[in-house]
This record gives C-alpha cells, sequence and structure tokens, in this order.
C-alpha cells in the first residue's frame, strides 16, 4: 500500500520564521535580543510598580518584541530539530537556542515578580486603564502566582538549572524513545509502525506487535522508570517550594480553570465507565471473540476501510471546513499552499502530530506521518483545527495568542468533528457507517475516557512518589493496570503485558497533568456541536470570534457568548450522554437489541 501514502515531499518551509543561513540568523537574532533586554531592564527593573499607563504599555510593546525575536529562533531550532531528531547539528542547535533562551528569561523575570507584587489598587487601576486593554486578561492572570513566586535569585536558578535538570531528562526520554526500533517480521522499526499495527484486522499481527512495543519498552524500563521518578520529584519540590496544595494544582491554574471544575469532570467521567464497558461488549460481539484483550481494543470491523491520497484528505477536510464557515476554509488553505505542514513519513522523524503556534508575526507550523488511513485525515483535519485557531489568535499579540489547555483542543476536536460528521453522512452502505461510527467512538472514548484513566493513574503516582519515595516499574506498573482497568471493567482483559505501556507516553514527562484538558475539550466540543446544529447561522461566525479571542480572556467568558457554562454541574454528563448515544446508535446499526 505504499504507493497510496500521497504524502511524500509535503514537507515544511521554514523559512518565514528565519531565513537561510539559519544558524548565523540566530545567533544575530539572539545577540540582538539580548541587547534589547539588557536596555529593557536596565529601563524598568525596580520601577515597575511606579509606572504610568502610557509607561505600562511602552513595556509590553518592548518586552512582545523581545518574546518574539527569541521565539521565532526557538521554534525554527525546535521545529528544524523535530523532522529529523537523529541529526547532532539539529539538536545542538535546539539545545544552544534553549540554553540562550533560558538565560535571556531570566533577565525579564523581574518584571513578573514586581508586577505580582504592586499593590492591588494601582494595578487595579491599570487593568482598567483603556491604554491597556490589549493586555487586560495577561496582566490579571500574571498577578495570580503572585502567592507561589519565589525571589528573584531563587526564580533565575530555578529557571537556569531547570535546563540541564527537567529539560534535560525530557529532551532525553524523547531522543531515547525516538531511537528506539522495535522487532517487527524479522527486522527492526519504529515505534509509529509498531502502533500502527494494532489496528489491522489481525488478531496475530496485533498480538504481536503489542508483544514487540511490550519487549523494546521492557528494554527501556529502567531508563523510563530512571526518568519518571526524577520528574516525579522534581515535580514535588517545585510543588513544595512554590507553595501549591496539590500536584494538579498548578496545572488548574494554568488552565484557568479551577479544581472544583476539574474535580467535577473526572468524577462525571468515572460515574461513567459503564458506557466504555457497554461499548466493548458490543465490539466483541462484532469481533465475534470470545474474550477481548488489551491489543484487540483497536481492531477495526471487518469491513474495507476508505483510503485517501494526501490530496483526497486535503479536499475532505477543506470542504467540511467551507461548509462551515468559509472563512475556516481559507485559513485552512494556507496550510497547504504556503507549506506550512510537514507530512511526509521518514527515519528520524519525531512521532506523533502538532501544530505549534510559533511567533505571531510568523504563522502556526503542523507536523504530521501521514499514511493514507481515515485516521490520518482526522488528524489532519485535528491538527488544522488548531492551525486555523492559533492563525486567528495571532492578532492578540504574543501574550495572549495561546489558549489555557483546557480551550486548546477545543477548535481541534470541533475540526475534527465537522470532518467526520461530513463523512459519515455521504457514506451510503451501512455496514461502513457503523465501521466510521466505531471508529469515532473508540476516537471519544480514547480522548474522554481513556485520558481520565490517565489522569487518575497520574494522580496516583504523583501521591506515590510523595507518599512512598522512589516508585519501581513495577509499583508503577501496578498503578497503571489498575486504574486501567477500572475504566473497561469485565469488557477488556488487560494482559499483564500491558503493564509497561504507562511509560511511552510522552504528556507524562512533558506536561504533568496534561491529559485530562483532553476530556474537556472533547466534553466541550460535542455540546458545542449540538449547539451548532440548533443554533442556525448565528453560531459559525461566534465560533470563529471565540478563536480569534485566544487566549485573552478566561475560558468561561470565551465560551459565554456559544451558551456553555462551565459551572452548570449538569454540563459534563450532558456530553456523556452523547457519547453513550452514539454506542446505542452503534447497537442498533448492529442489529442489536442493547445490551
Ligand atoms: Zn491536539
Amino acid at each position: 500500500m505504499k504507493e497510496e501514502a500521497g504524502a511524500q515531499g509535503i514537507t515544511w518551509n521554514l523559512d518565514d520564521l528565519v531565513a537561510p543561513p539559519a544558524e548565523t540568523r540566530i545567533d544575530a537574532a539572539l545577540a540582538e535580543a539580548e541587547r534589547r533586554i539588557d536596555g529593557f531592564a536596565a529601563r524598568y527593573r525596580g520601577r515597575v510598580a511606579g509606572l504610568s499607563g502610557r509607561e505600562m504599555r511602552d513595556l509590553l510593546l518592548q518586552y512582545e518584541g523581545i518574546l518574539e525575536q527569541v521565539g521565532a529562533a526557538e521554534s525554527f531550532a525546535s521545529l528544524s530539530w523535530s523532522t529529523q531528531s537523529d541529526d547532532p547539528a539539529r539538536g545542538a542547535l535546539l539545545q544552544k537556542v534553549m540554553e540562550r533562551q533560558s538565560r535571556l528569561s531570566q533577565k525579564s523575570v523581574f518584571l513578573d515578580i514586581e508586577w505580582a507584587n504592586v499593590p492591588d489598587e494601582p494595578a487595579r487601576a491599570l487593568f482598567d486603564d483603556p491604554l491597556l486593554s490589549r493586555w487586560r486578561h495577561w496582566l490579571v492572570i500574571s498577578r495570580r502566582y503572585k502567592p507561589h513566586l519565589l525571589s528573584e535569585p531563587e526564580e533565575k536558578i530555578l529557571s537556569e538549572k531547570s535546563v540541564t535538570g527537567r529539560n534535560a531528562w525530557s529532551r532525553f526520554f524523547d531522543e531515547t524513545l525516538a531511537g528506539t526500533l522495535y522487532e517487527w517480521e524479522g527486522g527492526m522499526v519504529p515505534q509509529e509502525v509498531i502502533l500502527r499495527q494494532l489496528y489491522l484486522p489481525d488478531r496475530a499481527t496485533r498480538r504481536s506487535a503489542a508483544a514487540s512495543l511490550t519487549k523494546g519498552l521492557r528494554g527501556l524500563q529502567r531508563a523510563t522508570t530512571y526518568v519518571t521518578n526524577t520528574l516525579l520529584a522534581d515535580k514535588s519540590s517545585d510543588d513544595r517550594l512554590r507553595r501549591y496544595p496539590g500536584w494538579i494544582s498548578a496545572r488548574n491554574m494554568d488552565n484557568q480553570v479551577d479544581d472544583a471544575t476539574v474535580d467535577a469532570l473526572v468524577r462525571a467521567v468515572t460515574s461513567r465507565y459503564d458506557v466504555v464497558a457497554r461499548y466493548y461488549r458490543l465490539k466483541k460481539r462484532l469481533l465475534g471473540l470470545p474474550e477481548l484483550f488489551d491489543y484487540d481494543r483497536y481492531a477495526p470491523l471487518p469491513v474495507k476501510e476508505r483510503r485517501f491520497t494526501w490530496s483526497e484528505a486535503r479536499d475532505t477536510v477543506l470542504a467540511a471546513y467551507g461548509r462551515f464557515h468559509p472563512r475556516m476554509a481559507e485559513v485552512a488553505s494556507l496550510f497547504f499552499d504556503k507549506r506550512w505542514i510537514d507530512a511526509e513519513v521518514h527515519p528520524g522523524k519525531r512521532g506523533g502530530a502538532f501544530s505549534n503556534p510559533t511567533v505571531p508575526s510568523a504563522h502556526p507550523y503542523i507536523l504530521m506521518s501521514f499514511q493514507g488511513a481515515t485516521q490520518d485525515v482526522m488528524t489532519l483535519a485535528h491538527e488544522l483545527g488548531h492551525g486555523v485557531h492559533q492563525y486567528l489568535a495571532r492578532e492578540r499579540g504574543v501574550l495572549q495568542q495561546n489558549t489555557p489547555l483546557t480551550m486548546a483542543e477545543c477548535a481541534s476536536v470541533f475540526g475534527e468533528t465537522l470532518v467526520f460528521q461530513d463523512l459519515i453522512s455521504r457514506e451510503k452502505d451501512p455496514a461502513v457507517v457503523l465501521s466510521m461510527l466505531v471508529r469515532e467512538i473508540e476516537g471519544s472514548f480514547a480522548t474522554v475516557f481513556r485520558q481520565v484513566a490517565m489522569h487518575r493513574f497520574e494522580d496516583a503516582v504523583h501521591t506515590a512518589r510523595r507518599t512512598e519515595g522512589e516508585l519501581t516499574a513495577e509499583r508503577i506498573s501496578t498503578i497503571w493496570l489498575a486504574t486501567q482497568r477500572a475504566m473497561f471493567s469485565d469488557s477488556v482483559t488487560l494482559t499483564d503485558d500491558y503493564g509497561i505501556w504507562w511509560s511511552y507516553v510522552p504528556h507524562f514527562i512533558h506536561v504533568p497533568g496534561y491529559v485530562y484538558a483532553y476530556a474537556f475539550g472533547d466534553l466541550l466540543v460535542r455540546a458545542l456541536y449540538s449547539r451548532f446544529l440548533s443554533g442556525g447561522s448565528e453560531f459559525p461566525p461566534r465560533y470563529l470570534d471565540m478563536l480569534a479571542a485566544g487566549g485573552s480572556d478566561w475560558p468561561t467568558a470565551l465560551l459565554k457568548p456559544l451558551g456553555v457554562d462551565l459551572a452548570d454541574p449538569g454540563f459534563w454528563a450532558q456530553g456523556l450522554r452523547l457519547l453513550e448515544g452514539m454506542v446505542a446508535q452503534a447497537e442498533q446499526l448492529a442489529g442489536n437489541t442493547g445490551s
């Protein structure tokens, strides 16, 4: 099926970020940024508390300019490395830029600290100054950290040491995983190829792919357990020094949601694990298997799946986006026309997919590995959702272009939903509809239930590391199996081999506490989509306004014009009922009366 991949030669052009010769220009940009930041510090250090609205505006404009300059260099180095992570020169450039960036951010750390320490009354006067309305939300939210900030010299030391501490371990994890090959059909293949096998119809293939992944991960177990323990301990000491009450508190604060909202989400989802078991019992019957094992979770139903060339995938996504609103398709087209996507598959390219917003003066870039499956079309729809969001939000400037994680998966999942509904409505064969529905259910389960089960895992390992000390690989595996088995109940048998599969999940390493944001985003999107269906022509422009607002307001405020109330306890249950409805629909299509 190699000829169907179709994304050969689909590579991005990074010249928009840094024109060649990139390394020379990056060196020059960083040197200039350093001069600018020295001038910035000389002008404002020790004076933030007494600034007028006009002076504060000048400060913010200069600050944004410096962040833009450094951000472009950093984005270039990181993007260039991500397509060829086995090239030592690119790794070295990335490391160099990160080290310089850390040094530069130490020089501006006075701003956060001094701003946080401005007394409430003058600070409020600045929030309300019309000259500063553009930065209002940033000014408000950056003061929330006041109780958790350390002194300036302490912050400087933490920032500098994080380069060779937390960030170094994180990069070591990435490079170790990216550089590992797994046994397959007499040869050795990267992780992406092994994971693909889990979606194939042949059970023996899936079983041996799972065994190969397990074997590979066990071989890395010493390294991954060590990195995991180190980062758990690092997080624990960070939280202690910064006086956060729990391991998730800092993440919730970054996400701009309160602990109670997240708690309600997690409790709502765990209370509906029955929907997961109900679905997998249906799947067991559909596959005609007496028992489902972990390697059967992604088995396709026995129908021929449609495959896509790169240009079919592009046309499909653009058409669905365009039917929602022409502006969506217009922005998404830029990514194809101007080479903002890297989609070809080659050795050394990092796995997964992402859309990197880079800096407002440039534009986002998307990385993925397109292999022609329907799932790849959905990935493209997902990343373009991010891309459109990031592109529209550039107007908000470098300080407010990015949303908190809770909102960050909203546009991506909404984009996927548009494409999915489009594809399924055009499909005539009920067996294919059922198979697509099943894919969608499984995708949504992976986002909602699986991420919440992963969140339960993270909650348990962070707590265990804090109370029990260093954890063995076996202990972590026990926690992993317990939290995952709770979700499946008796519907899927998780083998002991599956115990080590916590060890390749990059989110646990890169952004502790990240994963619940996926569940948040997915359930939110279900609710938004049903409002779109019932809301007529008002919804799409309001939705685009919400995207263009970026991170310039609280999530609750951004969502209000769309009719969403996050404080409503029934809100999450509503999204979960939509998922249950999809399972019921699948049961019906399968000629079942339900269970
Ligand atoms: Zn995403």
